[in-house]
């Protein structure tokens, strides 16, 4: 069976990852499972230069075709910031930018709280060919954090659709509208062609 590698240290990526290439019956593999440790540094101008900088890194250490993802939070009043910096947007931990951008956004009314949450994942293969697939999920930033699922800014992102935030929604069901499903979702049939032989 041909072996997928994804190129994320993050633990709530991977189980996402895990569950929503599933359908494509191809063996997963994590950087950890193969000792790698590579600096990528993730200072491209936009979310597809550092997706593709770390699949091509990736593919090349491994020699095996690899996925990666890089994606982002945009709140409208903040004319789409952090967007491309959400992980840098404060040192510390996800509740320590979670409250950075509720200090920021304390004085914005509900209905100027739009946002979205955007994901490009790339494709590369050791012998250089690369393909990129976006995904975007719109929602409000709630004033409080609720929610104990998912990671990063889920507990602050509001759903109207679905009356709740993405940390509580169940995770099948992020797993269906989130932006990394929606971009896994448009590279299925580009990871069947690369990855799954007749
Ligand atoms: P990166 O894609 O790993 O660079 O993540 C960018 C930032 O967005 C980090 O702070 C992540 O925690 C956050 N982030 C990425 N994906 C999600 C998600 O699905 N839900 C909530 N936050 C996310």
């Amino acid at each position: 069976m041909t072996t997928l590698l994804i190129a994320t240290y993050n633990a709530g990526k991977m189980r996402e990852f895990r569950l929503l290439l599933a359908p494509l019956a191809v063996e997963l593999c994590f950087p950890p499972d193969l000792g790698l440790q590579i600096e990528v540094a993730e200072d491209g101008m936009t979310y597809a230069d550092n997706a593709c900088k770390k699949a091509r890194a990736y593919a090349q250490a491994s020699g095996l075709p690899t996925l990666a993802d890089d994606s982002g939070l945009e709140v409208d009043v903040l004319d789409g910031a952090p967007g491309i910096r959400s992980a840098r947007y404060r040192p510390g931990s996800d509740a320590d930018r979670i409250a950075a951008l509720l200090a920021h956004l304390r004085d914005v009314p509900w209905e100027r709280r739009t946002a979205r949450f955007r994901c490009v994942v790339a494709v590369a293969t050791p012998g250089g060919e690369l393909y990129t697939a976006e995904g975007v999920c719109e929602g409000q930033i709630a004033f409080e954090p609720m929610g104990e699922g998912g990671f990063g800014y889920d507990p602050i992102f509001y759903l109207p659709e679905h009356g709740c935030t993405m940390a509580q929604l169940p995770e099948t069901e992020k797993n269906r509208i989130s932006h990394r499903a929606r971009a896994v979702t448009a590279a299925i049939p580009l990871l069947r062609r690369l990855l799954v032989s007749d």
